[in-house]
């Protein structure tokens, strides 16, 4: 990979959890640790990365997915953690045994920081988590962010956006899938509600809107399993990117982060 090229490899992604590694050179972020330290392990080495090689561990809440890995991994591989003040009150709570204080940093939205030469941005986002957060990455010639766990699309969440070269965007639920479908009425209106998940169609008009803004590439992350088909998804976003006559593999490149195995890696060079 040239200088400055950042590579983005969704290890696994949904509500069985979430994992995503974000390479520039020797620079090499973990997103989330989801699933078990087992898993991630297994993850990180089918796609030739040795754990111990991690530059940094982002974490964007303190929801299971995305964290229950990192209580034994951080005591094994001793990786700097970096989150908001309110997740690190999440995350310590439900460690079964303190790590080393010295690998905690907090990140305040909207604070750019420097991480292995990359320029890291956390921004808030609306979800039933304390201190939830988003993150933007930069190099001195690309940009990427990980925006998942967002009720809807807000200013804030869109501008940390707007301008990336590539995406992973929530693509949580299929309206019509989660009303009709098998959930207890009080957790559809959870997950429809102000703290929950980005739907397809707010998903697909966000990516038509970035990507006539510049945005060449989506994954789309975080589907449900009950609520969601990849190939829904993918169909929807789809469509709202040619109704503004934008080509797939022209203009835009669009895939699905798998639920349990890595995904092709998106690279940005
Ligand atoms: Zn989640
Ligand atoms: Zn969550």
């Amino acid at each position: 990979m040239s200088d400055g090229a950042i590579s983005i490899t969704p290890l696994y992604s949904g509500s069985s959890g979430n994992a995503i590694l974000v390479s520039s050179g020797e620079t090499k972020i973990l997103i989330d640790a989801g699933m078990s330290c087992k898993k991630l392990v297994e993850a990180l080495t089918s796609v030739q990365t040795n754990p111990y090689d991690l530059t940094a561990i982002l974490i964007t809440h303190d929801h299971s997915d995305h964290i229950s890995a990192l209580d034994v991994f951080t005591r094994k591989f001793s990786i700097p953690i970096y989150a908001t003040q309110q997740t690190w009150r999440g995350i310590h709570a439900c460690e079964k045994k303190p790590h080393s204080p010295a690998l905690d940093n907090e990140i305040v939205p909207d604070k750019y920081i420097e991480i292995g030469g990359m320029k890291v941005v956390a921004f808030s986002t609306p979800h039933d988590a304390q201190g939830s957060c988003g993150y933007r990455l930069e190099t001195s010639r690309f940009t990427t962010a990980v925006a998942t766990d967002i009720a809807n699309m807000t200013p804030e969440v869109y501008d940390h956006l707007l301008g990336c070269d590539g995406i992973l965007l929530e693509a949580n639920y299929d309206k019509d899938m989660l009303w009709n479908g098998p959930y207890p009425y009080y957790l559809k209106q959870r997950i429809a509600g102000a703290g929950g998940h980005l739907c397809n169609d707010d998903c697909a008009a966000a990516a038509a809107s970035l990507c006539k803004n510049g945005t060449k590439h989506f994954i789309l992350g975080h589907l449900s399993q009950e609520n969601n088909l990849p190939q829904v998804a993918e169909r929807t976003v789809l469509r709202a990117l040619e109704n503004e006559n934008l080509s797939r593999n022209t203009d835009f490149t669009l895939a699905v982060a798998n639920r349990y195995v890595p995904t092709m890696p998106l690279i940005l060079e």
